[in-house]
């Protein structure tokens, strides 16, 4: 299984707590320089599967390789190889991002000058040259994280494990993150992501490993899994919210399964197997039935509805409530 082109291979991981399975079967292959987004709701497995793989906690059966060394067996030369960001932020908030950056590079066993240089680099290559001399207490939440990857990336790791790095976030600051992590694997770092948020995954990730009762139940790229469910979408909105019922019948044959009505949004969406010939179609039909359309679109179907199709429930239902959180 030590394929070389492979920076994380995971077969048949097992954790126990108790009577709960944490993971159970668990498997993954993430090719080096990806990144592959662990999708999966709460207590699916996400951070007892990172642990592991960070050699953090033992497994209590299958067996896992990180940057080419046997997790179990290996874990210093893992750890060598490896960084860690995990959910809160590890940084001191009455030092500065470089002072913070030195005193790490002085815990990974670098020489005074060696992590000074090394902390002017990372405070450059992530975006906080201008603010590092001032104290992290009076940073924004999206510089903190990214103080935190640069701290996880002071040794260059191959392999970075990032445990839902953007909860909380403004959509700035998700964006600034984004691009941070796009720029790590633009120069060749393989990042394990676990994310509740569909998009953050979409616009990372090349592949998409969906977890749910500690195993991984689909696996793909966002492209496939979005294929996996069929169809695309087309959705009307109508001009006259009492004529959904009657809008819906109108193209309900056209539809491989039943329209869906959102009376909020005076909407009906239709899952269709081939949109070329079924919006013309959906268009006379609604012409013909003398429902006037406010808006008309066609789109992909979405990753949360992929994640709902699998799991049953929707994936961002603690994602929104963090960044009401922050809103509020
Ligand atoms: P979340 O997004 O909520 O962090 P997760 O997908 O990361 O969820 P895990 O934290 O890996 O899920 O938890 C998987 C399961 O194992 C859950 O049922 C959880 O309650 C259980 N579990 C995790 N850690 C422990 C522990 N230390 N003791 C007992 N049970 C645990």
């Amino acid at each position: 299984m030590s394929s070389s082109n492979l920076a994380v291979v995971a077969e048949g991981l097992r954790k126990r707590y108790g009577d709960t399975y944490a993971l159970d079967g668990f498997d993954i292959t993430i090719p080096q320089g990806t990144v592959c987004g662990l999708l999966g709701p709460n207590g699916a497995g996400k951070t007892t599967s990172v642990r592991i793989l960070s050699t953090l906690l033992r497994l209590d059966g299958g067996r896992a390789e990180v940057a080419g060394y046997d997790v179990a067996r290996r874990p210093d030369q893992v750890r060598k190889r490896i960084g860690l960001v995990g959910q809160s932020a590890a940084v001191d908030e009455v030092l500065s991002g470089y002072q913070n950056l030195v005193m790490f590079g002085r815990l990974y066993h670098l020489g005074t000058t060696a992590a000074k240089v090394r902390a002017t680099e990372m405070l450059q290559q992530f975006r906080l040259a201008d603010t590092g001399n001032k104290p992290v207490k009076a940073y924004s939440g999206g510089m903190r994280r990214r103080l935190d990857l640069a701290a996880s990336m002071l040794l260059a790791p191959a392999v970075l494990f990032l445990d839902e790095p953007t909860v909380g976030l403004d959509p700035r600051s998700r964006n600034e993150v984004w691009q941070c992590i796009r720029d790590l694997v633009g120069m060749g770092t393989t990042v394990l992501l676990t994310t509740q948020y569909l998009d953050e995954a979409d616009q990372l990730a090349s592949q998409i490993n969906v977890i749910d009762t500690g195993r991984v139940i689909a696996e793909g790229t966002p492209s496939e899994l979005k294929s996996r469910i069929g169809g695309d979408r087309i959705e009307f909105v109508v001009h006259d919210q009492h004529e959904l019922g009657r809008g819906a019948a109108a193209v309900s044959r056209l539809g491989i399964a039943e329209p869906v009505i959102d009376e909020d949004k005076r909407q009906i969406g239709v899952q269709v197997a081939d949109k070329s010939t079924a919006l013309p179609e959906a268009v006379r039909l609604l012409d013909e039935a003398g429902i006037a359309i406010d808006d008309m679109t066609l789109r992909r179907p979405t990753l949360d509805e992929v994640f709902l199709h699998l799991t049953g429930h929707h994936a961002e239902r603690r994602a929104e409530k963090a960044d009401e959180e922050v809103t509020a």
